[in-house]
């Protein structure tokens, strides 16, 4: 689930968290879990319970030094994506075919946290097209100096027919007659080499693209793998059923379109890796290490992000850097 899709109309937060005064929640002081039953009053529930998730994971895996940004997309598509630094979205869609399942939805934002971690998003869709355009600007590259060549060559023809055109009288007749044929012929060779080489440039091109595609298909499947598994981990430290990650998986399978999506690998091999996985690490293991971060950590609070549209979950130091300085210096 590394969409590049496009975020289009973003479910607008501004309204409801300025106006509940969210500025007023205290940052890393705070133990009780106070800031849960704030957040549970005034956030929207899918909101809130990614809160939670997140808040969660990011403990008890200490991923919990920089905020991270959540959004959800007002889209029916079952699916999520990680595209931007630290940014989560989850469709209206996922979080639709999971309500209710709260171990479910945290595979996927598991799954979509380890995206990020992993610097799965370093080959983002705007350097893709880049390296697109690159190969585009060096095969035309190529083909400009191949006709540039060929056209000088045509030129030497014309040039050499002129001068035996030239000769006069009678031999000069035939003598331009003959140069005319062979400045005929070797006008004609010219465009032949102009089209050789252009096809030759266009198998070079096509040759490049389809092995960019495939890399980049393999890299995207090879990143959904780890993503799954690490995703798992990150979920089971934070307490959340294993099997969630089953149930997860089976409502994507149960999707049209995502078993044959070429960029994700199949559904049931997904499933059959995530089992291995489960009896190599084992859930309770898990937990009991994340059990232990957990104890140790305190909630983080959040914000509205300063994009106006996403939560900012904020890491372990709060969300106040004016605050960090009078923690710092002013004691
Ligand atoms: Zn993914």
């Amino acid at each position: 689930m590394l969409k590049a899709a496009k975020l289009t109309i973003l479910f607008s937060l501004g309204s409801w968290l300025f106006s509940s005064q969210v500025a007023v929640l205290a940052n890393t002081a705070s133990k009780s879990p106070e800031i849960y039953q704030k957040a549970r009053e005034e956030l929207p529930e899918d909101v809130y319970s990614t809160y939670r998730i997140v808040e969660r994971i990011a403990r008890a895996n200490r991923i919990d030094n920089a905020p991270w940004r959540v959004v959800t997309v007002p889209e029916y598509q079952i699916n999520a994506f990680a595209t931007e630094a630290n940014l989560i979205a989850l469709y209206n869609g996922i979080l639709d075919q999971l309500a209710g399942d709260a171990s479910a939805l945290a595979c996927v934002i598991g799954h979509e946290m380890a995206h990020h971690t992993e610097r799965h998003i370093a080959l983002s869709p705007a350097k893709e097209a880049e390296i697109r355009a690159q190969i585009a600007e060096e095969a035309e590259a190529e083909v400009t100096a191949e006709a540039e060549d060929a056209q000088a060559d045509a030129t030497g023809a014309a040039v050499g027919s002129a001068v035996i055109r030239s000769g006069g009288g009678f031999l000069g007749g035939i003598g331009g007659l003959v140069g005319n044929t062979g400045g005929a012929v070797l006008e004609n060779e010219s465009r032949q080499r102009i089209s050789r080489a252009q096809e030759r440039i266009a198998e070079i091109i096509a040759l490049k693209e389809q092995e960019l595609n495939e890399s980049l298909a393999d890299n995207s499947r090879k990143y959904e793998f780890e993503a799954d598994q690490l995703g798992y981990q990150y979920m089971a430290r934070a307490g959340f059923e294993a099997e969630g990650c089953l149930r997860m998986l089976g409502v994507l399978g149960r999707t049209p379109g995502a078993e044959f999506d070429t960029t994700h690998p199949a559904i049931p091999k997904r499933i059959e890796t995530l089992k291995d996985l489960m009896k190599d690490y084992p859930a309770e293991n898990l937990a009991q290490e994340g059990e232990a971060q957990l104890a140790i950590s305190q909630p983080l609070t959040y914000d509205l992000s300063k994009d106006g549209e996403s939560l900012r979950i904020n890491s372990h130091r709060g969300g106040s850097s004016a605050d960090d300085l009078e923690q710092m210096f002013d004691r």
